[in-house]
């Protein structure tokens, strides 16, 4: 299996990575990699881009180094209604939308409450993928949220960082997500979720369970072009460009 595209990446613009657009950019380049997503924090985020940061990613090109951009964010979920940090308006106009909870910006709760929290952030139309769901601080029920996904067509991120670096304690969690997803036929996309270049297109540690778990390259999203264009398509067709 081949992961062409990394569709969770952060930059300098996040306030808490340390790349530019231009460094992750290069370095895409340099390791094969056909697409990223620029997906830089929503404003609830500490530190995070305003708004406008979302709203003038046009004057980035659409190719840098041969490298297809993807104009995104990566949403948080803000409250138990699955509300997310920017305006339907700004939703609509980007590229590719992730959601994830994250404990500074999104309420915590019990088991049930987050896994409804997180369903609804699966039920808004505007979300194309739902990222680290395996982090350990908000714990959910794995099968209804995976259930969820199936149901509302969104794809369910295998976080390479989570692995390695981030959200401590995820492993189990991601393990028991991805055999779940197989289980049930959901759309599995890596990412790297990376806050600094060098992390670009690194996909390692999840390239070592989508092989325990025996993951068919039909289930990731971002083994193709055509695949990631067909899922970013699938709701409207404001999305033309891949
Ligand atoms: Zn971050
Ligand atoms: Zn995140």
């Amino acid at each position: 299996m081949k992961i062409i595209a990394d569709l969770h990446t952060h930059t300098i613009s996040s306030g808490h990575a340390y790349s530019t657009v231009m460094e992750n950019a290069r370095a895409a380049a340099d390791r094969g990699i056909e697409m990223i997503a620029m997906t830089d924090h929503g404003p609830a985020m500490p530190g995070g881009p305003h708004n406008y940061h979302f709203g003038n990613q046009r004057v980035i090109p659409d190719e840098l180094f041969g490298v297809r951009i993807l104009k995104g964010v990566e949403a948080n979920v803000i409250d138990r209604d699955g509300n997310l940090d920017l305006p339907v308006e700004r939703l609509a106009a980007l590229d590719i939308v992730l959601a994830g909870l994250h404990s500074v910006c999104t309420p915590n709760g019990s088991v049930a409450e987050n896994t409804e929290m997180m369903i609804n952030g699966i039920k808004n139309p505007w979300v194309d993928v739902i990222v680290h769901p395996g982090n350990p601080e908000f714990l959910i029920n794995a099968e209804a949220v995976v259930q969820a996904a199936v149901q509302y067509d969104v794809a369910v991120e295998l976080n390479n960082s989570s692995l390695k670096v981030s959200r401590a304690g995820s492993r189990p969690y991601c393990e028991k997500i991805l055999s779940l997803c197989k289980q049930y036929g959901a759309k599995i996309m890596v990412g790297t979720d990376s806050h600094f270049a060098f992390a670009i297109g690194d996909f390692t540690e999840a390239m070592v369970l989508l092989e325990k778990y025996d993951i068919s390259p039909n289930a990731v999203v971002n083994t193709s072009i055509t695949a990631i264009q067909n899922h970013l398509q699938r709701r409207s067709n404001r999305r033309s460009k891949g």
